[in-house]
């Protein structure tokens, strides 16, 4: 079993990189902000209580996102490997996926941490924004709640996996396959 972490703040790519590497590598995607916006969709209790927080660009709690990984894991017991994106995003989320991860022993390869200016990180947002039809991506508030969400609570989870030697960042400006091909490149060093 393979599994990585595709890391990094809102609009630095994690989503459309997601999709090329699940294709290449044959990995189950698990996206926590696709798994809660299906919740929303369906309007379960959890979406409901999720949607006050992402609406604000807030985290939704950890014991949510974790509840919701665990099932996902366990709903794929034939799995390849798994590809996480957007999560974990708190080191008490890294902690629990180490902890369950360790039961499946099938720890997390590596973890890629996009980088991209701030600049470019709103830039990208607002024009997603356009067509995503994500409330979250249209006001220029809220993509700065998410950014500072990153900074304040999710940036540490990098330091997690470097005490791991699990860390490669990789830049995460130029064309999609320029980005595709430096992610592929650490993958396959680590496979
Ligand atoms: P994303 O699609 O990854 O940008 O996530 C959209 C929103 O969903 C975030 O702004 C958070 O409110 C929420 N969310 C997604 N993943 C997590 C997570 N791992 N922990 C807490 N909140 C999350």
């Amino acid at each position: 079993m393979f599994n990585l972490i595709l890391f990094g703040p809102p609009g630095s790519g994690k989503g459309t990189q997601s999709e090329k590497l699940i294709a290449k590598y044959g990995l189950k995607h698990l996206s926590t902000g696709d798994l809660l916006r299906s919740e929303i969709r369906e309007q379960t209790p959890l979406g409901k209580e999720a949607q006050n927080f992402m609406d604000k660009g807030q985290l939704v709690p950890d014991e949510v996102v974790i509840g919701m990984i665990s099932s996902a894991l366990d709903n794929n017991p034939n799995a390849k490997g798994f590809l996480f994106d957007g999560f974990p995003r708190t080191a008490a989320q890294a902690e629990a996926l180490d902890k369950l991860l360790e039961l499946k022993e099938a720890p997390i390869a590596v973890m890629l941490a996009l980088e991209v200016s701030e600049e470019e990180l709103i830039k990208r947002l607002l024009k997603r924004g356009e067509t995503s039809g994500r409330s979250d991506d249209t006001n220029e508030s809220v993509i700065r709640a998410r950014i500072t969400e990153y900074h304040n609570k999710t940036a540490v989870v990098a330091d997690y996996y470097k005490q791991f030697d699990k860390v490669e960042m990789v830049k995460g400006e130029g064309t999609i396959d320029e980005i595709f091909n430096r992610l592929c490149t650490e993958i396959d060093k680590r496979a």
